[in-house]
Order: C-alpha cells, then structure tokens, then sequence
C-alpha cells in the first residue's frame, strides 16, 4: 500500500531524542520547548511562539487569548477541519460561515465582507491545502472593521503570501505539527504573536492558568495543553528542514501535474498564483463531470489497488455535532458541498518516491470511469 502519508526523519530527531532521554528532561519543562518555540518563531518571522500539544488546543487557545466569547461572531470558512468552528463554539462565541473558492479550495474577501455584521469580532483565516488565501482584502477588511485576525497556518508551513512567511499574519496563528503536517513531531502545535501580552495569556491558558507564584490557586480556567520535551525535540529536528522538505512538497506537486497532465477526469490542483506558489501539503484532486464516480467511491477502488486516498473536509454547516445545537440551519454553500462529494487527496508524504507518484497516477487513470 502506498500510504497517504508517511514521515521522514533524516535529521537531528535522534540526537535530540537521545539528548532528551540522557538528560532525563521528558516534560514541557525541558530545553527543546523553548528552542522550537524560537525556531518556529524565526521561521515565520514573528516575535514569539507558545508550544501546545496539538493544533486543535491551539485554536481553542488563540480564540481565548483574544477574548471572544458569547455574543460575538467569528467568520469561519465551513470547508475546513472542525476544529476550527468547534473552537469558537467553545468558547460560547458564534461561528459564521462562508464558502471557499473551488479551485484554491479556499475563503475570499467578498464573501467575508457580506457576513460582517455588529457583532463581528473576528476572522479565522485558513490556508487550505497549500495555497495561502489572498490575505490583501481579508486583511483589509478586518483592519476597516476592527476584527481581530487568526490566522490557521497548519496545513502551510514554510509557504509564503506575497513573499511574507504564512503564520506571520494576523493578531494571533497557528500551526499544527500532526504526523502528515510538513513539519511533525507527531501531536503538537503552537500559536504565535508579535504581542507579549497575548503570548503570555496563551501560555498560561496552555498550563491550566496556575498563578505565578501561587500554585493551585487559579483566577481563570486553561487547559493542560503542553507539549512535551520529546515532541519539541522531534519538531525542531524536522523544522531544521523544513526548507529541503518544501522543495521536495513542490516538486512532488510539479510531478503528479505532470503525470495527471491530459487526463481530464479530474481537476487537478493551481500550481501558483499571483501571490502564492503551491507548496502541495497535499495533492488535491476534484472529480470532473466526465467521470460519474464520487470521491468515496474512487477512494475505495483505490484502496483495492494499493493507494491510500483521503476525503476531503466535510463542510461545517452539514456537520450532525452542529445541526444539533442548532447552528447553521438551512444554510447552503455549494462550493463546500460540490467538493466534498467529489474531491480528494492522493498521497503526498515527503518520503513519497517518483516511482511511487507513477503509480498512484496509473492506479487513478484505472479505477476513474
Ligand atoms: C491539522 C489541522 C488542524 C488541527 O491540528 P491537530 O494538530 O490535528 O489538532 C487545524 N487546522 C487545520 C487547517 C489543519 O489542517
């Protein structure tokens, strides 16, 4: 099976690993934390980062350190992972919904400009796939409104905007070091900031809000978020190469083109645009009208031929977890829905050969009728 993705530690993740189990510092107080925290940091050109242990408690983080809570909207895009909706839902804030774009797979500006009310108090921004949004109007926007800006750089790390380093906008981002992520420590993630005084907020809501110099005594409830020495010794391993893996991501992405070149039962993705080149997190695929299979289907048939595909996103607003409580109630958007049913991800590891790539292609121009 040629799995969808699959890890690779050329680097210092031993070394590290081993400097970690000598020395005995294992917890979130070992050195590593720190150090990956800089490099992150210095890596997307912010002034500070705080290490949680995974990108979903990130988000839940970030909407806390800038206070949004009940009575205040957030504008989301419903063609994302739920954590992003479910992190504004618990926080007793509201999230609104827009459509993503069907070939960048991601949010605009005129879309977020519509769904601006009184009540907005912020916009999560996020990167789908590879390709940064176009972040110029957004940001606009939010700086015309007063919204606050966070900004979900999980699935981009080491991609750019207009030149500038994606995690490096908005008030509050984040990042997410899960396995199939570009950089990985397994679980992890972390916010960053250019404010001291956020970063100090998230790093305190990271460690359940203990007040300096009275332990166990809590003004505030947090979360035990921490990530560990060992995550942090692995993530900065892999940061260390991050720029070699982003070349490898781009020329995966230029070699499926290649191969998928002609072959029109699907669509493949945008190489670049004018703002962005495509760093291929993944390699998305979205099933054309000449074929009459849905992406479930393509994926099982697949299977049967020892490729490993995934589906794409399920949007927000048809999500059961959200029907329930209410939210989101006849709300349509065609472009999430259309790429549900018919897009997917072929696989896109670092460790993914180009023998590997010609066959993934051969297997899809078999199973797509
Ligand atoms: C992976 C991902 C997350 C969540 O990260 P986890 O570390 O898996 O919790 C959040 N947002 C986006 C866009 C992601 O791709």
């Amino acid at each position: 099976m040629i799995p969808v993705s699959s890890p690779v530690f050329n680097g210092n993740e031993k070394k590290y690993l081993e400097e970690c189990i000598t020395s005995g510092w294992i917890s979130s107080e070992g050195p590593f934390v720190e150090r990956f925290e800089k490099k992150i940091a210095e890596i997307t050109g912010r002034k500070f980062g705080a290490a949680v242990s995974n990108g979903t408690g990130a988000l839940e983080i970030a909407v806390k350190a800038l206070d949004l809570g009940p009575g205040d909207e957030v504008i989301v895009p419903s063609f994302s992972i739920v954590s992003c909706a479910a992190a504004i839902v618990k926080a007793g804030a509201t999230p609104v919904l827009v459509d993503c774009d069907l070939k960048t797979f991601n949010m605009n500006a005129r879309e977020v400009s519509q769904k601006i009310t009184p009540h907005t108090k912020a916009i999560m921004v996020v990167h789908t796939y590879g390709l940064p949004c176009d972040l110029d109007e957004i940001l606009m926007l939010a700086k015309n409104h007063k919204l606050k800006v966070i900004e979900d750089a999980a699935e981009v790390i080491g991609q750019s905007y207009k030149g500038k380093m994606c995690g490096g906008f908005g008030d509050v981002s984040i990042f997410s070091f899960y396995a199939n992520k570009i950089v990985s420590c397994g679980e992890g993630g972390m916010i960053l900031s250019n404010d001291e005084k956020i970063i100090d907020r998230c790093r305190s809501l990271r460690n359940l809000c203990f007040i300096p110099g009275r332990r166990f005594v809590h003004e505030e409830l947090g979360w035990n978020y921490r990530m560990t020495n060992l995550q942090a010794a692995v993530g900065l391993a892999q940061a260390e190469k991050l720029s070699e893996n982003v070349l490898k991501k781009r020329q995966m992405g230029k070699s499926y083109q290649t191969e998928l070149a002609g072959f029109t039962k699907i669509r493949s993705p945008i190489g670049k645009t004018e703002y962005a080149e495509n760093i291929f997190w993944v390699y998305p695929v979205v099933i054309s009208e000449e074929a009459s299979q849905t992406a479930d289907e393509v994926i099982t048939a697949l299977k049967a031929q020892g490729v490993d595909a995934r589906p794409f996103f399920y949007p927000a607003h048809l999500q059961p977890v959200f029907q329930k409580m209410g939210l989101f109630k006849g709300e349509t958007y065609p472009n999430s829905e259309f790429l549900a049913r018919k897009g997917f991800y072929l696989p896109s590891g670092v460790g993914l050969s180009e023998s590997d790539i010609k066959n993934v292609c051969r297997a899809l121009k078999t199973v797509l009728k």
